[in-house]
């Protein structure tokens, strides 16, 4: 059996592959894959990682070195790895889509409890304080859903809002359009937005899209969802628009330095981050640890789809999810023809 290490494991990553797991001896390490771990890859034949890894050159390398020539990601997301560094050395297959339905459905639940203050009611009542002084929302009836990345989970997003009468506009550089989503530019759809989801990948393109300037032409009360990636939105400037009411809250899956606090528990511990400190201290920002995949049929097809990459790697077949078309051959390291 071909033995696969498998970085950054938490007990419900366990439960998940090992249900489906058939083909191969995997060992869980609860560290992070970078390039300190990237050592315990020896004796190993392929690699298993997540989204906060800090798949740099210096671990591609390691990796390398120690015989590893196939990187599964579990995740849709890649700007953590350097594939780069990558070509020509190691395969890189991701899970491109396992459930839009639990980020969208998860964004909506920021949403929801961002604007009817569900956190704040749920530690009053708990307290026998049934006052509702400070919890008044808006009805999302009628108001205007801008969605940054109209594709398979800013449509869900877009449908799940017009369940609930609202107009649903997109900005997307590469429009689809299915009469059900008003394309704008995206100064415009800054403008008109009572709600902005972000829901595009992060490059070099969309690092801090959502920037002072970008703050700055909003709507004003606007409430923001990001469940995509933390680095879309500059904190400095994010913490700016919460203190100066241009966002009248923020509901975030995602944080720019999250790498070094998701997933952990840091409970008796100070918080270093001070901008992190501040975002968790604010009544209107509601914060969750990158959770939005988490529902039991995503984690299924997760395991079901990295086991699946790792089959057709192995086994010589054409990789439907790899990264780049890195085609090369196991055994001699030549680019497949
Ligand atoms: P997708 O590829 O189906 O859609 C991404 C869309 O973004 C595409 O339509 C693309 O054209 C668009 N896009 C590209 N560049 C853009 C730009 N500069 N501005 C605006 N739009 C742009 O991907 P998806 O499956 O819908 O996933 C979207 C993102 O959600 C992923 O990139 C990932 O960062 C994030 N995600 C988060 C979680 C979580 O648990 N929080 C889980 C899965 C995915």
């Amino acid at each position: 059996m071909k033995k696969i290490a498998f970085f950054d494991a938490k007990p419900y990553d366990k439960i998940w592959f090992d249900r489906q797991n058939r083909n191969y001896e995997i060992t869980y390490f609860e560290e992070k894959l970078n390039q300190h771990t990237a050592r315990f890859t020896e004796q190993f034949d392929g690699v298993c990682a997540f989204v906060n890894d800090d798949i740099n050159s210096a671990a591609i390398d390691r990796m390398w070195k120690n015989g590893i020539r196939i990187l599964a990601l579990r995740c849709a997301g890649y700007s953590n790895v350097d594939v780069r560094a990558a070509y020509g050395k190691i395969h890189i297959a991701r899970v491109p889509a396992y459930s839009p339905h639990a980020v969208a459905e998860h964004a909506a639940a920021l949403l929801l409890t961002l604007n009817r203050k569900l956190h704040k009611a749920y530690n009053r009542t708990r307290d026998f304080n049934f006052s509702l002084n400070g919890l008044t929302g808006i009805d999302l009836y009628g108001k205007t859903a801008g969605i940054i990345g109209a594709g398979k989970i800013g449509r869900t997003f877009g449908t799940i809002c017009r369940g609930f009468g609202m107009h649903t506009v997109a900005y997307d550089p590469f429009p689809s359009p299915d009469g059900e989503l008003e394309y704008l530019p995206l100064d415009e759809l800054l403008a008109h937005s009572d709600v902005l989801s972000l829901h595009c990948p992060l490059s070099d393109k969309t690092h801090h899209l959502l920037n002072e300037s970008a703050f700055r032409q909003m709507k004003k009360g606007c409430l923001l969802i990001n469940t995509s990636r933390g680095a879309l939105v500059e904190t400095a400037a994010l913490l700016n628009a919460l203190n100066d009411g241009t966002l009248r809250g923020a509901g975030l899956d995602v944080y720019e330095e999250e790498a070094e606090w998701f997933f952990e528990d840091f409970s008796n511990q100070i918080i270093t981050d001070n901008a992190l400190s501040l975002l968790v201290s604010k009544p209107n920002v509601i914060l969750t640890s990158h959770q939005a995949f988490l529902t039991e049929e995503a984690l299924k097809n997760i395991a079901d789809t990295t086991l699946q990459n790792l089959d057709e790697f192995f086994s010589g077949k054409p990789m439907r999810y790899e990264i780049g078309g890195n085609s090369f051959s196991e055994k001699t390291g030549e680019a497949r023809k």
